[in-house]
């Protein structure tokens, strides 16, 4: 290892939302951190950088106001109200009659006594009142922002743009060789670089999973009509068509197509878009107008085998990467990350070495769970949803409508969007971690 390498106590590889977030803890709880980040934080936080907005469940949420960066998010971001799932290839005409809205779930279904009916019934418009909210749509590049500017106060070292080169891994500490022939290193090294990780690949840990035959068609639209903060997903014969609400009445969409149908989606003109959405949204949101470029996603199941290996630990899509079916990628990626900068503070508090296969064993044993499972529904859900055959069609009906009118399920279903579901970390119940 070389002797002139920068020394820190974690290394972190890839300064995205998982990444920034795993950071910031770990900076505001003393640690000496780097990280390392290839794209400059003007490129990201651009407009048109990915066109992503997150929905960010509400656990997560107080994650980041724990870390003092949630409260500006908020005021940036819309609040989700209501979660509305519809099936059928032109939902939006039967949304606005109601007959089409199979299930919809708002906050009381999470136990709160102000309510007597049963919210599965409510119309549309019937707005609940004095609930928390489920989530926020958040703008990717408004929580980037938000993070390099906290990284900046909290005194962790940003390397940008930097690229992870190599990885090599020394009894008592790993050293990151970058691009520039850089080398840095420290007890710990973090993969938070995204579905094709360098460091997962440096550290030997393989891969499971397929790609969709499907592309995730991004796009932000201006609304006709008020979306009432309903995040929707309308089922269609080529995927789930998410309708996602943001502030100023816009939406951002989420349109999951076979690749031939999402290219054409893309390349075809902005009014021959908005009429196809128009057709889907129906009465309820009215005429769309498109703000800014498309993009497209290919969408992939994709797992690793290990969530550790001596001196390195993965979080975010770098450890897995899920179908954008239920919005749960980066919350299961922030969760990854709050859980492993409490098992590595606390490890630390005690004279433990954080870097240490026991101590990262525990952590990838806390978040193993969760993100198996997630894949698993996530993948599950996607196959049922978008098969076009007349018998999965009647039996996902009925299994939706069974769902909506059976409280224990309904109450699961708004703990996973809430976060609340499983062991949280500190951080998800607004604990400082020191
Ligand atoms: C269409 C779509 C919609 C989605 N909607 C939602 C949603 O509503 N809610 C939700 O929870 N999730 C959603 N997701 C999932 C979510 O976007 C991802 O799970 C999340 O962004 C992953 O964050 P990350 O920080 O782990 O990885 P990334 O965002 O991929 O960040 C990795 C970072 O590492 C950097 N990097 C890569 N390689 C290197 C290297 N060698 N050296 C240095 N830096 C490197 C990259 O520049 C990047 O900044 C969606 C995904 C898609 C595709």
């Amino acid at each position: 290892m070389s002797a002139e390498a920068d020394r820190f106590e974690v290394i972190v590889a890839g300064g995205g939302l998982a990444g920034g977030t795993l950071a910031l803890a770990l900076a505001q709880a003393g640690l000496r951190v780097a990280v390392v980040e290839a794209e400059p934080v003007a490129t990201r936080t651009a407009a048109a950088f990915d066109g992503r907005a997150s929905a960010v469940a509400r656990a997560n949420m107080q994650a980041w106001r724990t870390l003092g960066v949630g409260d500006g998010l908020i005021a940036r971001s819309q609040p989700i109200r209501r979660i509305v799932v519809a099936d059928g290839p032109a939902p939006g005409a039967s949304v606005a009659g109601g007959a089409g809205a199979v299930l919809s779930f708002d906050g009381r279904d999470l136990g709160d006594p102000a309510s007597g009916s049963s919210p599965g019934d409510a119309p549309l418009g019937d707005e609940p009142l004095g609930h928390e909210p489920l989530g926020w749509m958040v703008e990717n590049r408004f929580a980037r922002a938000a993070l390099a500017e906290a990284l900046e106060a909290a005194g962790a070292r940003v390397l940008v743009p930097a690229s992870v080169r190599r990885v090599e891994v020394g009894p008592a500490e790993a050293a990151v060789v970058l691009a520039n022939g850089e080398t840095l290193s420290a007890p710990l090294v973090v993969g938070a670089d995204g579905r094709g990780s360098r460091v997962r690949e440096q550290a030997g840990i393989g891969v499971r999973g397929w790609p969709y035959r499907q592309k995730g068609v991004v796009a932000t639209v201006a609304l006709e009509h008020d979306h009432q903060g309903a995040a929707m997903q309308l089922f269609q014969p080529g995927g789930p068509l998410a309708v996602l609400p943001l502030t100023e009445q816009r939406a951002n969409l989420v349109w999951t197509e076979r690749p031939e149908a999402a290219d054409a989606l893309l390349a075809g003109p902005a009014d021959a878009f908005e009429a196809q959405l128009a057709r889907r949204f129906g009465d309820y949101l009215g005429r769309p107008r498109l703000l800014g470029p498309r993009h497209a996603y290919p969408l992939a199941l994709q797992i690793a085998e290990r969530l550790s290996a001596p001196r390195i630990a993965l979080v975010g899509d770098a450890a897995h990467v899920v179908h954008p079916i239920a919005g749960q990628g980066l919350n299961v990626g922030l969760k990854d990350a709050a859980a492993l900068a409490e098992t590595i503070v606390d490890a630390r508090a005690i004279g433990e070495d954080w870097g240490s296969e026991a101590v990262l064993g525990r952590y990838a044993r806390w978040r193993r769970f969760d993100a198996a499972s997630l894949v698993a529904v996530t993948d599950l859900f996607n196959r049922a949803f978008s098969a076009d055959l007349p018998g999965v069609r009647a039996l996902r009906g009925a299994g939706l409508r069974l769902v909506n009118r059976w409280a224990p399920a309904r109450r699961l279903f708004v703990q996973e969007a809430t976060g609340s579901l499983g062991e949280l970390p500190r951080l998800l119940r607004g604990q400082p971690l020191a």
